[in-house]
């Protein structure tokens, strides 16, 4: 059967710029052009507008913004061009994302673009011959996007010279799709080339001229996932927390690919199959995902010592069961809150989640919050919504660190 993404294009919508390189890196290794889509701005977002009714999310929208930008870019032809788009079923309007995006396109008569949405429940037929080794190259992708962030956010507050690292994290974003693109190679070498490439990217970021004698309060970050790690979405949300005095600590993306796979074990046993092949998969799955994990991981034992993430998700869900148990609240919110407690017993000072404007997950939280923070004695937790409208968040982040401050002392 034709590849239908043969002679065309494939753009990887952008929740962090790293994420979406790094997928789009792994379709490469399978023979597929595919590159990051646009970053989203605020002449992005203006031009979702035009197609919106005002029901649609943050993430929603800005992620319209960023597709339709393709189409102004010289040489756009629809009949060459695919964009990624998976799906989901449930009240999160990520659902809502692959229908509107059809219909925009339609409207605009560019039919002929074509939305890719693979899916597990079709074992990703969309992709042909090389679904499983997109899939696991894809988690690689996933765990090394994670890593790199997690090397920007430590070094940079205590850059000397401005700007350092988020040049060596340009060079090493490159460096790191280029070991994860790499054609026709066993899956062992390419594990081989991506440690190799982390290595040397882990001392590109330890020869910044630092200065780690001036102490900055750890805040962790929690909440949606794009509006997290989207920067334009989140008003550079880090960026503030850096600019008074902070180092943040963020929760990973492969935290919530962790919880949909523990998701669909909990499915199984709920539905009678504790005992089936699908189970088999899935105990298997995971075990190969984690040996991934913990070898793309092994460089950094050193430089994460003080960022230990549990060793499974349900350590997480645990922590967040007395206040909203997973069998009754379901998705980020579950997640945002257990770990949230996670930081506060991990030397975390103070935790902003980030939150869409309307979001369930953020308002939930938001109720729940005040008494996670009595129970921890005050800790400090504060929801920040975004509504992709420039907002006083220098204020409340500044605010919100004097509060940190106060705990920590
Ligand atoms: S979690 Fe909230 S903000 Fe994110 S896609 Fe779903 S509805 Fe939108």
């Amino acid at each position: 059967m034709r590849n239908p993404l043969s002679g065309r294009t494939l753009y990887i919508p952008q929740m962090s710029l790293e994420g979406s390189a790094c997928m789009a890196a792994a379709f490469r290794s399978i023979g597929v052009q595919a590159q990051p889509a646009p970053e989203a701005t605020t002449a992005t977002y203006q031009l979702a507008k035009k197609y919106l009714s005002g029901d649609e999310c943050l993430p929603e929208a800005v992620t319209l913004g960023s597709l339709l930008q393709i189409t102004q870019q010289p040489g756009y032809d629809p009949a060459k061009t695919a964009v990624m788009m998976p799906t989901s079923n449930g009240p999160c309007r990520f659902g809502h994302y692959l229908p509107l995006l059809r219909k925009v396109f339609s409207q605009r008569g560019e039919d002929e673009v074509l939305l890719f949405s693979p899916s597990s429940t079709d074992g990703y037929a969309d992709i042909g011959a090389h679904a499983r080794e997109l899939v696991r190259t894809g988690w690689r992708a996933v765990v090394a996007s994670d890593i790199l962030r997690k090397l920007l956010f430590s070094t940079r507050p205590y850059e000397l010279q401005p700007g350092a690292s988020d040049a060596v994290y340009r060079r090493s974003l490159d460096l790191l799709c280029e070991a994860i693109a790499t054609p026709q190679v066993s899956q062992r070498k390419r594990l081989q080339r991506m440690v190799a490439a982390l290595e040397t990217i882990l001392a590109d970021f330890s020869a910044i001229a630092q200065d780690r004698t001036r102490p900055r309060l750890l805040i962790g970050v929690v909440g949606e996932i794009f509006c997290r790690l989207d920067e334009f979405s989140n008003d550079q949300l880090v960026r503030t927390v850096e600019k008074f005095g902070g180092e943040v600590w963020m929760s990973d993306v492969s935290e919530w690919v962790w919880y949909t796979s523990d998701e669909a074990e909990k499915r199984l046993i709920r539905t009678g199959r504790r005992c089936s092949f699908s189970m088999l998969g899935e105990k298997i799955k995971n075990s190969i995902m984690a040996a991934d994990e913990h070898r793309l991981l092994q460089p950094f034992h050193q430089a994460f010592k003080k960022y230990p993430e549990p060793r499974h998700i349900g350590e997480i869900l645990q922590l967040s069961r007395p206040y909203l148990p997973r069998e009754g609240a379901h998705g980020e919110m579950v997640i945002s809150l257990g770990k949230a407690i996670w930081y506060h017993h991990h030397g975390v000072r103070g935790v902003i989640d980030i939150s869409p404007f309307t979001c369930m997950n953020g308002i939930v939280c938001e109720a729940v919050y005040p008494r996670v923070s009595r129970d921890l004695n005050g800790f400090p937790l504060r929801v920040l919504y975004f509504d992709g409208l420039r907002s006083r968040i220098e204020t409340e982040v500044e605010i919100f660190m004097e509060l940190a401050r106060n705990y920590h002392s």
